[in-house]
């Protein structure tokens, strides 16, 4: 259902019209600039309650819209375009017209269950603090009752087993389908060959992972994510729709985004990247050890320059302490493959590092990657849409290794 609506800017008077599209979501907080002046002009929408304007009040219009005012379509499950006003064109039409019937059902679908699991967040997010303070009994019922997901016993591995079901019901509008399962899979099979081949350095390799409370520690980490990943909902909602190989350019998330936000999305983007940096350290170890039957010995020479100096890490605890952005030189020929897009190492070191400067009407991120001394910053851009992309696949890259975690921490409960 659509809504059409002619408003004027309260700042410079410009007559507007919009089309609002309507989504299931209980409260829907949408945002643009105004095309006269950039003025944002909010517009917030509970169901059973109405809307409300605020930068802008209604208007005189006439119906159907002419094209003599400038035209926004709104609609919060796509991103969003302004341009021309064509009857019947929606957000909701342009989508389905771009990506196939089974695309627009699984998008659908995604966002009903975000819509349906919108109250359990905190229960979700109680759920996995009783699981990181050892806490199993509240952790189980709290499984079984609010989201009917049972153990089968209090055993280590059906604790974990719970965990695991627990975040795959949870988690799955953001997942790529079939992907989780492939993914257990390889890490399976990886580890379990290993351990055929080569079981005493596999153990060693699990045994120091394990010992120094690494695993465990990076585990905890990644449970922190994912109730943030749930609260970002709103921004990551119409960035779902990208899994479906459209353009990305010339589009706006409909929702508003203050700079309080961006500045809580960014912590969220350097959070899981240094997580992602942390979690390649396991990946490296398995490398080593498919490679060299050593998990500490990398490449001979993988790391010297044309210079003669060698950077190439002595062990694994030496690898761990590599900075991101060089972490991947030195696994050579990876059995595991990490998309590029979700660890931009630029606008990784410029959010933890330098400053960032974002426009909230807009919607672009100005970021500063290189240090460039007395001369004069060169800043990169990119707009708020493209950088909810980035912490999507960087988020799934987290958790796609997370299952190693889940892997190692099996291993010593079903392996020995
Ligand atoms: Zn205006």
């Amino acid at each position: 259902m659509n809504f059409n609506e002619t408003l004027k800017c309260t700042s410079c008077d410009q007559a507007i019209d919009c089309r609002i599209g309507m989504s299931n979501r209980l409260h829907q907080p949408l945002r643009f600039a105004c095309p006269g002046c950039s003025a944002p002009i909010d517009i917030d929408l509970t169901f059973g309650v109405g809307m409300k304007f605020s930068g802008a009040e209604r208007a005189e219009g006439i119906s159907p819209f002419d094209n003599t005012n400038p035209f926004v379509d709104l609609h919060l499950d796509f991103p969003v375009y302004m341009g021309e006003y064509v009857m019947g064109m929606t957000p909701f039409m342009r989508a389905i017209t771009q990506i196939r019937p089974e695309e627009y059902q699984l998008h659908n679908a995604r966002l009903n269950a975000l819509n349906a699991g919108a109250d359990n967040v905190p229960f979700f997010r109680n759920c996995l603090k009783f699981y990181r303070n050892g806490k199993i009994k509240p952790f189980q019922n709290c499984a079984r009752q609010r989201f009917r997901v049972a153990a089968d016993s209090d055993l280590p591995q059906d604790i974990n087993a719970t965990l695991y079901s627990l975040i795959a019901k949870v988690m799955w509008p953001f997942a790529l389908p079939g992907q989780d399962r492939d993914t257990v899979d390889q890490y399976m099979r990886v580890i379990s060959e290993l351990s055929q081949s080569n079981r005493q350095a596999t153990d060693a390799f699990i045994d120091e992972v394990h010992g120094t409370g690494f695993v465990k520690a990076l585990q905890h980490d990644c449970l922190e994510i994912y109730p943030r990943i749930l609260n970002a909902e709103l921004a990551l909602r119409p960035v779902l729709f990208y899994d479906f190989d459209c353009d990305f350019s010339e589009t706006l998330l409909p929702v508003r985004v203050s700079t309080h936000d961006f500045e809580m999305y960014k912590d969220m983007y350097k959070d899981i990247t240094e997580i992602v940096s942390r979690q390649l350290v396991l990946i490296a170890g398995v490398n080593n050890l498919i490679k060299r039957g050593n998990h500490n010995e990398f490449q001979p020479g993988i790391g010297r320059l044309p210079n003669g100096r060698d950077f190439t890490p002595q062990s694994l605890n030496a690898f761990a302490d590599v900075p991101f952005g060089r972490k991947m030189d030195f696994i050579d020929d990876s059995w595991f493959t990490l998309e590029d897009a979700a660890t931009d190492n630029q606008l990784r070191n410029s959010i933890a590092h330098y400053k960032t400067n974002y426009d909230e009407v807009s919607q672009v991120i100005e970021y500063f990657p290189r240090r460039e001394g007395m001369e004069e910053e060169r800043s990169e851009s990119m707009q708020f849409i493209e950088f909810m992309r980035r912490i999507l696949l960087a988020y799934r890259e987290m958790h796609r290794m997370h299952h190693l975690i889940k892997a190692i921490l099996y291993y010593p409960m079903l392996m020995r």
